[in-house]
């Protein structure tokens, strides 16, 4: 039987995120993922928010997903177009990008340069825990011992099921049609309304395939749609079945929205779809769960390596729970605004035509791009429970900006006051100092500009701990707390 530290259930984005996160900390983590191979199928999700962009570029890897996609101006919310360029980040856009390639890109990373192992083509069926550790079976007979598991395997999680998890929520109440496919004709592309709700026609570059979604009128289909129902769909709709050839991938979603009561039970945790499901409206599936393995990974690796205890780990649901529900809130909303009657027209309008002033239109988009997320750490500052804005600081070593700090995935000491009485003493050795001269503004999303901190302790997820000066006591708390470390020692 293997031992490791971490095992993973699962290496789609969020598994593999949490990999990287762990191994960056230098936990022994182990990822275990059915499938046979890299390639998920269909298109799926479409494309990064722009927090999911900030946290790949605190780890340095952005540049290789921008460099694959196509840089949008707009996030959507339901059928309105939401201009994101003026939001105070390096990353102003939503990048298009199948799910497939952020795969691929995700999976060199993870596995070929950080060096991740990986049992593929291996399903966990089940598993026990006690207070030291997990037991894991895997079908066909083999078993693991994990300190820790954590689900990262998807809506119908085996691990949440197992471990007892309730996951209440709403029921479906539309379905769609997906479809990837090949026509002799050439459809006009773009939205149909009709009775029954919205179709889409699409295709993101010349020679990719055309993806349909169809509005279904039933909602109690079982398991995916084949060829023939999808013609008779496109003929109901369209009238025609536009010379429908073949499909390369044929599904179904619903706006079914469940949450995970618990993200974490004992030694067992979840993340990503495990944690929460909803129909894809705004596209915030993919985002949420590396997100959730970004504010985990860290957490998870101190309580590993004995430097925090294990309640540090119920600060992962604390924060992260009100943020899955809150992306289920708005993509039920975006549902809500797509349904095709006249109630639901007087209301999207309504909406729309207030989305027109700029202070709602941010706010939306900040909430959608994951950029307003903040944390309960306490009051004071604004940045305190924020993410860090990527400001441009000169250290003595030159021009840099504060996520290029981040790329190792441990915490930051950042001061930005004159050098100060303490800048001999020894810190605790897994927070890393900066001081620096700041050249940038500082601006939050939806709160606008605020005062520069004197300094500022970051999380290893680019959330702010704490803010204020040195010699204010409230530093060695926050060390304490979120890093089971105490202030700094003076040096003789
Ligand atoms: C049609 C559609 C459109 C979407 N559009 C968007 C979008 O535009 N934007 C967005 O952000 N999201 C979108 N999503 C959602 C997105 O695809 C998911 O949120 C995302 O894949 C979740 O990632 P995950 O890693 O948490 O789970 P998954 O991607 O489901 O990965 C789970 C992995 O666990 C593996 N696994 C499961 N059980 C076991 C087991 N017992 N043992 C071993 N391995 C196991 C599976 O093989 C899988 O690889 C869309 C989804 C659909 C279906």
């Amino acid at each position: 039987m293997s031992d490791h530290a971490v095992v993973i259930v699962g290496g789609g984005p969020t598994g593999m995120m949490l990999a990287a996160e762990l191994t960056l900390a230098g936990v022994d983590a182990l990822v275990v993922e059915r499938r046979t191979s890299q390639v998920v199928d269909g298109s799926r999700a479409g494309g990064l928010h722009a927090r999911t962009l900030e946290v790949l570029d605190q780890r340095g890897v952005a540049d290789r997903f921008i460099a694959a996609g196509q840089r949008h101006p707009a996030v959507s919310f339901s059928l309105t177009p939401l201009d994101i360029r003026d939001l105070p980040t390096r990353h102003n856009c939503v990048l298009a990008l199948w799910q497939s390639h952020i795969e691929r890109i995700l999976a060199e990373w993870v596995y070929d340069e950080l060096g991740v192992p990986v049992l593929r083509g291996r399903e966990v069926v089940s598993f026990t825990q006690d207070d030291r550790g997990v037991d894991v079976a895997l079908a066909g007979g083999g078993a693991l011992r994990a300190g820790y598991l954590v689900g990262c395997d998807g809506g119908r999680s085996m691990v949440r099921k197992t471990a007892g998890i309730a996951f209440p929520g709403s029921a479906a109440a539309t379905s769609w049609m997906i479809a990837e496919v090949e026509m002799d004709g050439e459809p006009e592309l773009g939205f149909r309304r009709d009775r029954v709700g919205t179709h889409a026609l699409g295709r993101r570059a010349a020679g990719e395939p055309i993806r349909v979604v169809l509005t279904e009128r039933d909602v109690g289909h079982a398991g995916a749609p084949d060829l023939r129902e999808l013609r008779d769909a496109l003929v109901s709709v369209y009238g025609t079945d536009f010379g429908l050839r073949g499909a390369s991938w044929i599904s179904r979603f619903t706006d079914a929205a469940r949450q995970a009561a618990e993200y974490r039970r004992g030694r067992v945790l979840l993340a990503g779809d495990a944690a929460h499901v909803h129909p894809p409206h705004g596209g915030q599936g993919l985002n949420t769960g590396v997100q959730d393995a970004v504010n985990l990974g860290w957490k998870l690796a101190q309580v590993v390596d004995g430097t925090s205890p294990e309640h540090l780990l119920d600060t992962y649901h604390a924060e992260r729970h009100p943020v899955g529900a809150r992306a289920l809130r708005s993509a039920l909303a975006m549902v809500a605004l797509g349904i095709a009657d006249d109630r639901h027209d007087a209301l999207r309008e309504t909406v729309t035509e207030l989305l027109g002033a700029d202070e709602a239109r941010r706010r939306v988009v900040a909430m959608i791009a994951g950029l307003d997320i903040r944390y309960e750490l306490g009051d004071g500052h604004p940045l305190i429970g924020r993410r860090v804005p990527d400001v441009d600081v000169r250290t003595d070593d030159g021009p840099t900006r504060i996520y290029e700090l981040l790329r190792d995935a441990r915490p930051v000491l950042l001061t930005l006051g004159e050098p100060d009485a303490l800048a001999r003493a020894r810190w605790p050795g897994r927070v890393r100092r900066v001081h620096a001269r700041r050249d940038g503004a500082w601006t939050l999303p939806v709160v606008g500009e605020v005062a520069a901190p004197e300094a500022a302790l970051i999380r290893p997820d680019g959330h702010v701990a704490w803010v204020g000066a040195l010699a204010d006591p409230g530093l060695s708390r926050a060390l304490e707390t979120w890093f089971g470390a105490t202030g700094p020692a003076r040096s003789s």
